[in-house]
């Protein structure tokens, strides 16, 4: 049998369902479905994806489709009653794309296809009403000719603002039949002047140069970068829909809107979303009319918001999923336009996940697998401090949650430029699609128009960033980069501060504060930890990290970066001596200083993570990070140490390293000077015993970072060996503690059955291994790695998730071979993977024991570890 392309939807004639997203994109399997289950949609019909892809890889339309097309539209004809392209009355289309993904506003839409100047005539006298039906072929010609004919829409609302200063008047609707009927001619003319060629008249035309239309809208930049930020293929193509029009601005019996089941912000169950009477879809979405609340709608149009509220309960317990539904009610009927899994914050999605389980819809499992994991982020995003004093320029609509500050730019451009290197918010008059890469590099978004579904709330509420949307006391003053709220000029550049959970905007930087967590966060942690088997640690450096990522669920520590805690104060000096020392007794003099402080660190760490494995690394510095560079650091540190400036200049430039990320760093410090290793080790088990004797269970464990050989790891657990053994007799009491090694060089990764004689565990430090595998500097990939990206060569950027084929080979081999020669052999990960979901799904596959992140990542990764676990089953 022949390929079907083509499928029909609505007036009991439906041929697909909603299991054919890949087939139907979302829209289109969710149009199918709402009619299959008897919910009213215009009918219309959905050209297949399998249809874009033929036609994105070069070839033309594949055979038959012209015929199928044909054959649906003689359906659509009859099932409505109406002509396509002519007739008394005429039938009109909406075209839209719909991939099996949601990439909203990414893709191209248009409406009221089908108007011509014959068709004009006739729906102006089938209504009754000859201003609609020219509002409506003007809309259409501005569309058509923005989307599929390239002339920008600014040029078609110049005309309009044109021709409304020359009546006087503010708003579109003030125009009237005629001047809509000669804006309709202006456009057209626009249109050929521009293209040249006339504006096409013929129906069929029209529906053909928009299909292909939306198959190339898939290719566009916004498209790719979306699908780039959202890991959505490139390759997946869109469907088509064409669908019977509806009109909800037919009047004051008509209108239109968007709706959730269930609020997207916070997840309660209640019934939420806007309307808007007398409005084309396109008036909501944009922001460019202030929408009502949906509860209104009880008031204004009664019966169809009964049948509204019935139909969004239905689809919520037939999809078993929150919905976000878009709605038409022309004159009194009501048409559902779309349904699909409603975006929601990570908040919503934890509460609508807790509730449903707690509503009998759906499992436990289906609950813990249906919050991504990246959501919990932002549940854990900081709020602005209570006790911070503000000054509130404004309040907008609270978009989406969380906290944000940064330097104000009114431009894209310029916030994807800038924001690389520095706070930024976003300030609009409203979005569209074309800010999106701007609105990725800022930390929050702020709109002076629109509501809770412009295009910046949705968008934003995606991403998880902050976003204030529709402040109206903003005053924008974009050419002059600036705007004014409550008598202040906010210039770009200066700070600003959004609280997208309650609208404010506040003028400069605000402190912020971290959340509470929720109960039903709880629960659906607790529901996660149920399922996985892979353990959480946290990467940690401070008793205070520790005890936040304790709160957090953290089962220990499981790297502890020592040099990190000589970043605090003058400590950094005493590192320096230590290393710049000229004998060996200048360096016992500075590890003399450093002792007490790392044991009294030790000692707090301990105490925080009681009863819970703490897993501490032997210094790790790259030199180039401790050395002294400016003059007046060096001349400081002479006068400290007592020696003379230039000799220790010449110190520090003997110790200069081509490639630091390669050099005397990690274990061959240790070997080099093991009284170094010695200090540490004794910190380390002086600080046990201390704290054991105060009734903490300590359970250490020593790592050796950067070993390529066994033989470094063997001499290195010698000297710890016998430090526990002299400190351990000089207090009369014992404690337990292992001795391990990271495994971050290929050769580690090799050997590792050598290594593992010598490691009671391992634990893979992806950041080496990523550099030293892929031989790509850390400190330089930044440079040309987002372009690898970007191009395509490398799915993502590999220090972020784990570059499963190559160095998750390494660590699978490394895996094998240590548990061959112990097959107890504890194994685990600290590279920053460890809180990457895509990179734990691995870990867990791999039979690691555990992984470590940073605090604010532990939920993440437990979350992750359950859905692995999950999946595997
Ligand atoms: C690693 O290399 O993965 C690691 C955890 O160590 P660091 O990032 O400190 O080099
Ligand atoms: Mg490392």
């Amino acid at each position: 049998m022949p390929d079907q392309y083509v499928y029909f939807f609505g007036a009991g004639q439906t041929e697909g369902d909603g299991r054919m997203k890949d087939l139907l994109g979302g829209k289109g399997a969710g149009l199918a479905e709402m009619a299959r289950i008897g919910v009213p949609v215009p009918p219309g019909f959905t050209i297949t994806t399998e249809v874009c892809r033929l036609y994105l890889q070069g070839s033309a339309e594949p055979e038959g489709l012209r015929e199928a097309v044909a054959v649906s539209l003689a359906r659509l004809e009859e099932a409505t009653g109406k002509t396509f392209g002519g007739g008394e009355s005429p039938l009109l289309v909406s075209v839209r794309s719909g991939a099996k993904f949601s990439m909203p506003g990414m893709m191209d839409t248009i409406l009221n296809l089908g108007l011509n100047d014959d068709t004009v005539a006739a729906i102006a006298k089938a209504t009754e009403n000859e201003r609609f039906a020219w509002d409506s072929y003007r809309r259409f010609v501005q569309m058509y000719g923005d989307v599929v004919l390239g002339v920008p829409a600014a040029d078609f609302e110049r005309l309009i603002d044109a021709r409304k200063e020359e009546r006087g008047v503010r708003h579109d609707t003030d125009l009237s039949a005629g001047d809509l009927r000669e804006l309709t001619a202006a456009f057209r003319a626009l249109v050929e002047e521009r293209t040249g060629v006339p504006f096409p008249t013929d129906a069929r035309a029209q529906l053909w140069g928009a299909i292909h239309a939306v198959f190339d809208s898939w290719q566009t930049p916004r498209a790719k970068a979306y699908r780039r930020v959202n890991g959505i293929a490139d390759d997946l193509g869109t469907a088509v829909n064409v669908c019977t029009m509806v009109f909800g601005n037919m009047g004051d019996d008509s209108s239109t809107g968007v709706c959730f089941t269930r609020d997207p912000s916070t997840g309660e169950r209640t019934f939420y979303g806007e309307f808007l009477v007398n409005a084309q879809g396109e008036d909501v979405v944009a922001g460019i009319r202030d929408p009502l609340p949906i509860a209104r709608m009880r008031e204004v149009l009664p019966e169809a918001y009964a049948e509204l509220l019935d139909a969004q309960e239905k689809l919520e317990r037939h999809f078993r999923d929150a919905q976000d539904l878009e709605f038409t009610v022309e004159r009194g009927h009501l048409y559902l336009l779309q349904t699909r899994s409603a975006k929601r914050t990570g908040r919503a999605a934890v509460r609508i996940a807790v509730e449903m389980v707690n509503e009998g819809l759906i499992t436990i499992e289906e609950a813990v697998m249906r919050v991504q994991p990246e959501q919990l982020d932002q549940l854990l995003h900081p709020t602005i401090d209570p006790k911070a004093e503000v000054q509130v320029l404004a309040t907008g609509l609270p978009a989406s949650p969380g906290a944000a500050a940064g330097k104000v730019v009114f431009n894209p451009d310029e916030a994807a430029e800038r924001g690389t290197g520095e706070p930024v918010i976003l300030v609009r008059r409203e979005t569209s699609p074309e800010d999106y890469h701007g609105m990725v590099a800022a930390q929050g978004i702020l709109t002076a128009r629109g509501g809770m579904t412009s295009h910046a709330a949705v968008v934003a509420r995606g991403m998880g960033k902050c976003c204030v949307a529709g402040a109206g006391d903003i005053e924008m003053d974009e050419s002059r980069r600036r705007f004014t709220a409550n008598g202040v000029t906010v210039h770009e550049g200066d700070w600003i501060t959004l609280d997208g959970s309650t609208g404010r905007v506040i003028l400069g930087k605000v402190d912020t504060v971290i959340p509470e967590l929720t109960n039903t966060f709880r629960r659906l942690m607790e529901w996660a930890d149920r399922f996985r088997t892979l353990r959480v640690r946290t990467n940690a450096d401070t008793p205070n990290d520790a005890a936040v990522a304790r709160k957090f669920g953290a089962e220990g520590i499981g790297l502890c970066r020592t040099e990190h805690m000589f970043f605090e104060g003058d400590r950094i000096d005493a590192v320096r001596e230590m290393i710049l020392a000229e004998n060996p007794t200048g360096r016992a003099i500075a590890e003399a200083r450093l002792l007490p402080m790392q044991r009294g660190d030790f000692e707090g760490i301990f105490r925080a993570m009681d009863g819970l494995p703490v897993t501490i690394r032997l210094l790790d510095p790259p030199l180039h990070e401790f050395l002294p560079h400016a003059d007046s650091e060096i001349k400081h540190l002479a006068r400290k140490m007592g020696v003379d400036t230039a000799r220790l200049r010449a110190r520090v430039d003997a110790h200069h390293e081509t490639n630091p990320m390669l050099g005397h760093r990690g274990c061959r410090l240790g070997i080099s000077y093991p009284d170094i290793t010695w200090m540490q080790a004794q910190a380390i088990f002086e600080a046990a015993v201390n704290v054991a004797a105060e009734g903490v269970t300590v359970c250490p464990e020593i790592m050796v970072p950067l070993v390529a050989t066994a033989e470094e790891l063997r001499r290195q657990r010698k000297i710890i060996d016998e430090v526990a053994e002299e400190v351990f007799e000089a207090a009369g009491r014992r404690v337990d503690y292992l001795v391990g090694t990271m495994i971050e060089l290929p050769r580690a990764a090799l050997t590792a059955d050598e290594i593992a004689a010598e490691a009671q565990f391992f634990s893979f430090g992806t950041n080496d291994l990523t550099q030293t595998t892929f031989g790509l500097s850390r400190d330089d990939a930044g440079r040309f790695l987002p372009g690898y990206v970007e191009q395509g060569i490398i799915p993502h950027d590999p220090f972020q998730s784990l570059d499963l084929g190559g160095v998750g080979k390494l660590v699978e081999m490394a895996c094998r071979l240590g548990r061959g020669v112990k097959p107890e052999l504890k194994l685990g990960v600290c590279g920053e993977h460890g809180g990457d979901p895509r990179s734990v799904e691995f870990f867990h596959e791999a039979g690691l024991n555990y992984v470590s992140c940073s605090p604010f990542r532990v939920p993440v990764a437990r979350l992750a570890a359950a859905q692995a676990a999950l999946r595997k089953n």
